[in-house]
């Protein structure tokens, strides 16, 4: 697939409104500037890839808003070499933009047919996300603790097991509620003290238990 001035143009713009709609983070803008969106999207979405839409990426799932990114990854407070887990690496779209960002990226996704579809595209930006196909509610006890966690999919509570790996000092962002609509909360923990904060209404597809058969 090629990235051709057209498509760098729509990104700039996409930037642009970004930055309007509170995106303040240029190190966040910059990595999104700097990655092809339609590179994870099937060729029919290529002419919208840069607009603020989501997408079917296959398994009924979609790869989220360019906002939602923005803002998870802005919430994020990322540090080079900082190690995030991400739950939902779904397109692989957010885990390139943790990627480009310096993070040591853990991802994992329940669905077989995403999970095996993302390597390809990690090799041809030399990224080097550890990847798992499983169930993110457990996280990866393995590797934990982890500075940063992410969630891109609704989770019906907070998963106790994800705050247990979270690292004191570190940020969660994950999108809680039942039904078709969350609340974005960013969770923060120093030693055993855990605050939570609401910072508005998205839309994400279910946090489903066990793995797809
Ligand atoms: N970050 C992705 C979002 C994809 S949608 C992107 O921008 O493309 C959310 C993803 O979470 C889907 O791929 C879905 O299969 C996955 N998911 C849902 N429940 C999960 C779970 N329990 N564990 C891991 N992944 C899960």
């Amino acid at each position: 697939m090629l990235d051709t001035y057209k498509h760098k143009g729509m990104r700039r713009q996409l930037i642009e409104e970004l930055h309007k709609k509170g995106i303040h983070s240029q190190p966040v803008l910059d990595a999104i500037n700097a990655i092809p969106r339609h590179f994870f999207l099937d060729r029919v979405f290529t002419e919208q890839a840069y607009s603020n839409m989501a997408f079917q990426i296959g398994a009924g799932q979609t790869i989220s808003h360019p906002y939602t990114v923005a803002f998870q990854t802005e919430l994020l407070d990322l540090k080079k070499g900082d190690k995030v887990l991400e739950i939902g690496t779904g397109s692989g779209f957010q885990t390139a933009i943790l990627c480009q960002l310096g993070a040591k990226v853990y991802s994992i996704e329940r669905q077989k047919d995403l999970f095996m579809k993302c390597q390809p595209i990690f090799d041809h930006f030399r990224f080097n996300p550890k990847l798992k196909f499983g169930d993110g509610y457990k996280g990866w006890p393995a590797f934990a603790p982890f500075d940063k966690i992410i969630i891109t999919c609704g989770a019906p509570s907070v998963p106790q097991d994800l705050v247990n790996q979270l690292a004191s000092g570190g940020r969660m962002v994950i999108p809680v509620g039942e039904g078709k609509n969350q609340e974005m909360l960013l969770i923060q923990k120093e030693g055993d003290t855990v605050t939570s904060r609401k910072l508005g209404v998205f839309s994400f597809v279910p946090m489903l238990k066990d793995t797809a058969k």
